[in-house]
C-alpha cells in the first residue's frame, strides 16, 4: 500500500510491538506494527494508552521517529524516567508481541515535509531527537538535498540516540550537517563538540548555508527547549522561524 492510499484513522486502535531494543542506556527503540498503516507527517506524535487489570488507564504522547515512508512500522524512542509511570513499563515490562492502544497521528504545527524547503535547522536532546529523526529520515528517503543541520545534545557519545545512523546519513549527504554537543565528554571527532547547544554551535552548524534557517525545530525537555531556542535565535535564526515541542520536566 502506498502512503497516499493509507487511511486516516481517528480514535483508538491496536498496534503490536514488533521490535524493542535499547538505543542508549536510557532510551529504548520500540517499533509498532500497524495494519492498516498510519499516514502521518514527519514531526507528529501519537498517544499511547496502557490499561491495568483493574481498569486504571494511563496515556502519554510519543513522537514518531520513523519516516512517513514506512507507515506500517511506527518507531518510537522512549526515554526512561525512573520515577515515571509509563516510560519504565516500556523499558522493563513490554515485550515483542504485546498489543498497545494507540491514537493519532496528532500535531499540525511541529511538522516538516520536503515540500516546505529550507534551510532546515533541527535541535534536540535525549528522546527529543525522535521527531527530528523522522524529518531527517523523510528527507533522506525522498533524496532531498535541502540544506539541513541537526544539533543533538547528549552527555556522552554513547548517550546520543541514532548516532551511527546519523553519521552514516551525513557521510552520504554533504548537504546534511550533524553536530553532537557532548556536555560530559570531550569530542571524538569532527562531528562532536564539547559543551552544550549555544549560539556558537548553531553558527558552526549553519556556516556555508546560502541564507538563514527558514524552519527551525527544537525538541526536548522544557529547560532544554528554552535554552536551545534562545541559542538558535542568538545564532542567527530569524524570529518566527522557531517551532518547539516540549516533553515536560
Ligand atoms: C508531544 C509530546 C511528545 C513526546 N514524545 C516523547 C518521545 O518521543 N519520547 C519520550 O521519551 N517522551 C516523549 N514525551 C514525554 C512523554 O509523553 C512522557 O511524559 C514521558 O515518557 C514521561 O512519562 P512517565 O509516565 O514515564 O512519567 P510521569 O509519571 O508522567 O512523570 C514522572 C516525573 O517526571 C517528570 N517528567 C515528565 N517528562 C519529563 C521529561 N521529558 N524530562 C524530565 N522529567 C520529566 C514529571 O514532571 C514527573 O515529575 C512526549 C511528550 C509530548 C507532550
Amino acid at each position: 500500500m502506498s502512503l497516499a492510499d493509507a487511511p486516516r484513522i481517528s480514535g483508538w486502535r491496536s498496534a503490536t510491538i514488533v521490535e524493542a531494543a535499547p538505543l542508549t542506556p536510557r532510551v529504548k527503540r520500540v517499533v509498532l506494527g500497524l495494519d492498516p498503516p498510519l499516514r502521518f507527517r514527519a514531526g507528529q506524535h501519537v498517544d499511547l494508552r496502557l490499561t491495568a487489570p483493574d481498569g486504571y488507564q494511563a496515556r502519554r504522547s510519543y513522537s514518531i521517529a520513523s519516516g512517513p515512508e514506512t507507515p506500517d512500522r511506527l518507531e518510537l524512542a522512549i526515554e526512561k524516567l525512573d520515577d515515571g509511570e509509563v516510560s519504565p513499563f516500556f523499558h522493563e515490562v513490554a515485550e515483542v508481541g504485546d498489543a498497545i492502544d494507540l491514537r493519532g497521528p496528532i500535531g499540525g504545527h511541529f511538522v516538516w515535509s520536503v515540500e516546505d524547503g529550507g534551510p532546515l535547522l533541527l535541535i534536540g536532546a535525549g528522546s527529543g531527537v525522535a521527531p527530528l529523526m523522522s524529518m531527517v529520515r523523510h528527507r533522506a528517503a525522498r533524496g532531498d538535498r535541502t540544506p539541513a543541520a541537526l544539533l543533538l545534545g547528549a552527555r556522552t557519545a554513547a548517550e546520543a540516540p541514532y548516532r551511527e545512523e546519523l553519521l552514516a546519513l551525513a557521510a552520504a549527504d554533504p548537504s546534511l550537517g550533524i553536530l553532537f554537543l557532548l556536555s560530559r565528554e570531550s569530542a571524538h571527532g569532527p562531528f562532536d563538540r564539547a559543551g552544550r547547544v549555544d549560539a556558537a554551535s548553531v553558527r558552526a552548524a549553519t556556516a556555508g548555508w546560502p541564507g538563514p534557517a527558514r524552519h527551525v525545530f527544537v525538541c526536548g525537555s522544557n529547560a532544554f527547549v528554552n535554552a536551545a531556542a534562545e541559542a538558535a535565535l542568538s545564532g542567527g535564526a530569524p524570529p518566527g522561524s522557531v517551532r518547539t515541542e516540549r516533553y515536560g520536566g
